[in-house]
């Protein structure tokens, strides 16, 4: 096992993709299980805290410790199957993301979660229980999520099988590799009917094994993944119509998106049935001007598509371009992707925007003031119009861009100094309390982690935080990791 003291060979751990630092005596980086649960089971003794680190591309410093030690996950790092028949990969988590997607197409095989940035482990996606712009259509990590081994923090272990531990109404019992039972009460929550990403997952009758999804390191250390696949498409149309205006952009995309789902209703496989449905306001287009100088000059939004398709492309097109048509579009203007460098600019389009606005909060020496709020798909036009007249009143330049298709809209905010950041801070409050209140979520994708902690409480009370909490309690009676992670650090 390496493992570094010196805080100049550790810093590369202390800063994650949102700007938010953290600090550690040392950064521990076991090379197997064994050495894994030794190390797990000296620091419980001696009640060391422990945070566990991904590729730190998170954007809640979930995997920023503050103090005790940093255990990485990146020489876990090894596709151990793909088994093209039975369509699963077993992998361990400080596998790339990337790594495991371009493996998994060389066999035929799509692994569909796609959160954006590819520099990601994808031990990091579970814990985080990642999703993206391609959640639209194949859904959430949780869904591809079949079997995990995983360390708890006594340094015992667990094995969990999809299917195999099911709660009795609220009432879940683990049993641990050294034969151990633990019972743990799920609190009663409403959980909100979109995506969701924000705390423990709790539902009457769950499987063990969504508990762990989505936990931010909070219950136990991923060390072996058991994923589904499912088949590559033959081929697939990759398109940005830009409109003039945000209100004909999103007319268009909620459209699309009924389309999309009547369609699924009728089971017709042979109509509109996107991929990805994402927006850009028109801030955000101005923001990708100097990076991408063929947007239209005239653009005031832009709606990227992908869909799947045999080989029937110029057909299904042709579904889109008449829609299109519907909305006033010029065709002259839409970039349509035909050939796979084609694609992956359309790609590289919409991480640009999500790295660009890190790079400038970077740059700005602030934490990222970016929402990851998700509201009922009837609530997406209300919700809009109001978080957009309260950033318009502040004054504080920002771009509104995201999942739309999932009604989930990364607001960023980009305050140019101190003052803008303290006025952002408490309108990113308000819109995550608009999202809530109309019954949706604060976070979508991105998790909790130590920056989010309050907007739990408001969503599901003190008191079912607490429960939450007392699972945590249950599983890690020192307390030990990943400690402010989804809960405010401090006692129960
Ligand atoms: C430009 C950009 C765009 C992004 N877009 C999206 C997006 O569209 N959708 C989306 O969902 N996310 C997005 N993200 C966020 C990010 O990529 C995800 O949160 C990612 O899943 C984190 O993986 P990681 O390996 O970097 O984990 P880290 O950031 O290192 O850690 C994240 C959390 O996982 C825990 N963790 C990591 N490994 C383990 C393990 N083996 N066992 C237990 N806990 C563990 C950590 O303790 C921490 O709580 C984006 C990030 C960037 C920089």
């Amino acid at each position: 096992m390496i493992i570094k003291k010196d805080q100049d060979e550790i810093q590369n751990y202390l800063t994650d993709a949102s700007n938010t630092t953290g600090f550690c005596d040392a950064v521990y980086i076991p090379e197997n299980v064994e050495e894994l649960k030794d190390i797990v089971k000296g620091l419980n003794n001696s009640k060391t805290e422990i945070t566990i680190s991904g590729n730190r591309t998170g954007l809640t410093g979930a995997s920023m410790p503050r103090g005790g030690v940093v255990i990485s996950t990146e020489k876990f790092n090894r596709i151990i199957e793909i088994n093209v028949e039975e369509k699963f990969a077993i992998v361990e988590p400080g596998v790339l993301l990337s790594e495991l997607q371009n493996s998994v197409k060389t066999k035929g095989l799509l692994y569909p979660p796609d959160p954006t940035e590819k520099n990601c482990f994808i031990g990091g996606n579970i814990a985080t229980n990642a999703s993206g712009a391609r959640t639209f259509k194949y859904g959430p990590t949780r869904n591809y999520v079949e079997e995990l081994n995983v360390v708890l923090a006594d340094g015992d272990s667990i094995h969990l099988v999809r299917g195999k531990n099911i709660a009795k109404d609220f009432s879940l019992t683990l049993t641990t590799d050294s034969g151990k039972n633990i019972n743990l009460h799920i609190p009663q929550i409403k959980m909100p009917e979109t995506k969701n990403a924000s705390g423990y997952f709790c539902k009457k009758d769950m499987d063990a094994i969504d508990l762990f999804i989505g936990s931010e390191g909070t219950l136990g250390i991923i060390t072996k993944i058991k994923l589904k696949l499912i088949p590559q498409p033959v081929n697939e149309l990759s398109c940005v119509l830009f409109f003039e205006s945000e209100e004909i952009g999103l007319n268009f995309l909620i459209k699309a998106r009924e389309e999309t789902y009547r369609n699924h209703i009728e089971k017709n496989t042979d109509g509109i049935d996107a991929i990805v449905l994402e927006f850009y306001d028109g801030n955000s287009l101005d923001f990708l001007r100097k990076d991408f100088p063929n947007i239209p000059a005239d653009a005031e939004s832009a709606v990227w598509f992908e869909q799947e398709c045999d080989n029937n492309e110029d057909q299904m097109l042709q579904l889109w371009i008449n829609l299109f048509a519907e909305f006033g579009g010029n065709e002259e203007e839409a970039w349509f992707a035909s050939t796979e460098k084609d694609k992956e600019r359309l790609v590289e389009f919409r991480h640009a925007i999500s790295v660009n606005t890190n790079e400038y909060m970077a740059r700005h020496n602030v934490r990222k003031l970016g929402t990851d709020v998700a509201v009922p798909d009837n609530k997406l036009i209300e919700f809009y119009n109001s978080a957009k007249k309260l950033v318009e009143e502040s004054k504080i330049h920002y771009l509104n861009y995201g999942h739309f298709g999932n009604s989930h809209m990364h607001l960023n905010m980009l305050p140019k100094n101190e003052e803008e950041f303290a006025k952002g801070k408490k309108l990113y409050q308000s819109i995550c309390e608009l999202a809530i209140k109309m019954g949706g979520t604060f976070s979508a994708e991105h998790g909790v982690g130590k920056n989010k902690t309050e907007y739990l409480v408001k969503m599901y009370g003190e008191e079912n935080v607490n429960k939450m909490r007392m699972i945590k309690k249950t599983l890690d009676s020192n307390y030990i990791l990943s400690v402010g992670n989804i809960f405010k650090k401090g006692n129960l």
